[in-house]
């Protein structure tokens, strides 16, 4: 949502320093916009403090990485290209996916240094962005942008992250006995590992699917 009613010298406040509120202050400091980003919490990604998520590259012909280029964002951060994994269904048949381009890019989120969140972050500082971390905002007085993200999850995704010797791969598991319409998935990546029941219900009982996803995949 983005509010305009003020001068254009006037600094555009931005609510939410998750990737769409520094993307969208990137792009307006590039435009030489003054920008102040509010972040209720005192770090970035705090939600997702070391979570792996997919950097989803295959619905475009166009490789995501340089998307971000296009758009002027930075690249700066951990990109794991994934082509070949392996899925089973509900009933233990396993399906090979193989792809001479990456599916998608593992990413981490979160402050650690080589995240997403916290290389968007050191992009937009380096623009001149204002980020005000422990600063919620309610009210815009002038030009703004609410990049707050969802007020309630649709999804959970519950497990463990690890340390491993594994190779980096990741596996992927549809079942509902262990991810309720959702999907139960490991992933590693260099030397570091997470293994979670992403449901789309059935949240009360989200200790038995975690229990249940682990034994599967052990
Ligand atoms: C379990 C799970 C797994 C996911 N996996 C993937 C994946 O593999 N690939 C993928 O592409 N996407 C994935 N997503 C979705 C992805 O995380 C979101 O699309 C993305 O984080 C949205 O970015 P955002 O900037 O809109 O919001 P967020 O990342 O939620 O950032 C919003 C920020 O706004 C802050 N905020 C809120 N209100 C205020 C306020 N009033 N003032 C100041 N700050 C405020 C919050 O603290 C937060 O830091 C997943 C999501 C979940 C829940």
């Amino acid at each position: 949502m983005i509010k305009n009613n003020t001068h254009p010298e006037a600094p555009v406040e931005i609510a939410g320093a998750g990737p769409a509120g520094l993307a969208a202050a990137i792009t307006l400091a590039h435009a030489g916009r003054k920008v102040i980003v509010h972040e209720t919490h005192k770090e970035v990604g705090h939600r997702f403090g070391g979570d792996f998520q997919g950097l989803e590259n295959w619905t475009s012909k166009e490789n995501v990485l340089s998307v971000f280029k296009t758009l002027g964002l930075t690249t700066d951060f951990n990109a794991n290209p994934c082509r070949n994994g392996t899925v089973f269904n509900a009933s233990g048949n396993r399906y090979e996916i193989k792809s001479a381009e990456p599916l998608f890019y593992l990413i981490e989120r979160g402050p650690a240094p080589d995240t997403l969140d916290s290389a968007l972050l050191r992009q937009a500082q380096s623009l001149g962005v204002e980020v005000r971390f422990n600063s919620s905002l309610r009210h815009m007085a002038g030009d703004g942008i609410l990049a707050a993200g969802p007020r309630a999850a649709d999804a959970i995704a519950v497990g463990y992250h690890f340390e491993s010797d594994m190779a980096d791969g990741y596996w992927a598991i549809c079942d509902n006995e262990l991810a309720p319409q959702g999907y139960a998935y490991l992933l590693v990546m260099n030397g570091r590992g997470t293994v979670k029941s992403c449901m789309f219900s059935g949240f009360k009982q989200e200790k038995l699917y975690v229990q249940r996803t682990v034994e599967a995949f052990q």
